[in-house]
């Protein structure tokens, strides 16, 4: 991305080992995050920045000390690199690795190939090659799901709870997936949009409320008993998103946010007075990788219908701008 709203495609050299626990791999294709939209927006720097976080592929070539992976691996990667043996990720918190980097900015995935390094603690393979249709749904694990999934664990969504989810975008609709696998009794999706309504429904929201604000905290707490949801997903990352989801939360209960906040500025005494539980952050995807792998790979969740659009790589720009006016939710980058 060269500047705001100025994506190219260009050649870039080949990627190759650097440190032996390096891996390169063979993209068999990538997407556009919502998150891809601040920058284009403007609402973050941007200068011939290396775009694309999230990634799946071949195994095309391994430092000397990568001992998980062999070539020819199939592999699902966090958008976090990290080297799951430190303290941090030992207690489940990879995206917080001592050697975390982000992926995308520093090594762009919506491309052909990729160095990941760490790539041991970074990749999952497969248990065999998958059939092309599982390709989707195997990426979406490399983000979205797997973001979804850490916000519903954060929310701590299970049997006997009601769960909401602020924000329909990719993020919301996985995480709606999450609460139900989770076994959640209630999942409200908060969306005025009607195809992403019909997929809420679809992953498992028993419940739409189309209000936003304070209108749409009044709606949950009408549809709790006053009381407010047990769980609640933030997955918007703004300051009415984010007000909306700490106001729908009821006493003791929890809160799960992973929109990544822009000029957020949470009044300290309405968290104080709320008196709930809140973890967030981007999420530790490896630490959900070989579940969700698993899920996908016996075909128990279908998480690849969030991609609602398929373009080649070179038409990247334009799947930029369909996010962008939201004729996509989530665009899928083949290769
Ligand atoms: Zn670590």
């Amino acid at each position: 991305m060269h500047a705001p709203g100025d994506v190219r495609v260009e050649d870039r050299p080949d990627p190759e080992i650097v440190e032996p626990t390096d891996a390169i791999v063979r993209l068999s294709a990538t997407c556009i995050c919502g998150s891809d939209l601040w920058p284009y927006r403007g609402v973050e720097d941007v200068d011939h920045t290396l775009m694309g976080h999230e990634y799946v592929g071949v195994v095309e070539e391994i430092g000397a000390e990568v001992k998980t992976l062999k070539v020819g691996d199939f592999v699902v990667g966090s958008f976090v690199i990290s080297d799951n043996t430190c303290e941090i990720c030992r207690a489940g918190f990879q995206s917080k690795c001592v050697h975390a980097e982000f992926v995308a900015g520093t090594i762009g995935t919506q491309a052909q190939k990729a160095r990941i390094p760490h790539a041991d603690g970074t990749l999952v393979a497969t248990p065999g090659q998958p059939d092309p249709e599982l390709i989707p749904s195997l990426l979406a694990a490399s983000d979205v799901l797997g973001t979804g999934w850490f916000a519903a664990v954060a929310a701590e969504a299970g049997p006997g709870k009601t769960v909401a989810v602020v924000g329909d975008g990719a993020v919301g609709l996985m995480a709606v997936l999450a609460a139900r696998e989770l076994g959640a009794e209630r999942i409200i999706a908060m969306s005025r949009h009607p195809r992403r309504q019909e997929l809420a429904r679809f992953y498992g929201a028993t419940d739409i409320v189309e209000e936003r604000g304070e209108e749409g905290v009044a709606r949950i707490k009408e549809l709790t008993n006053g009381l407010g949801a047990h769980s609640v997903i933030e997955a918007v990352g703004t300051q009415e998103s984010f007000m909306q989801a700490v106001g729908a939360t009821r006493g003791g209960g929890h809160l799960g946010y992973v929109g990544v906040n822009h000029d957020v500025q949470i009044p300290g005494i309405q968290l104080f007075f709320a008196g709930i539980h809140t973890l967030g952050g981007p999420a530790p995807v490896r630490r959900f990788l070989p579940e969700l792998i698993q899920l996908i790979w016996d075909r128990k969740i279908d998480p690849g219908k969030v991609f609602d659009l398929t373009l080649p790589l070179e038409q990247a720009a334009e799947g930029y701008r369909a996010m962008d006016e939201r004729r996509a939710t989530k665009v899928l980058l083949t290769l």
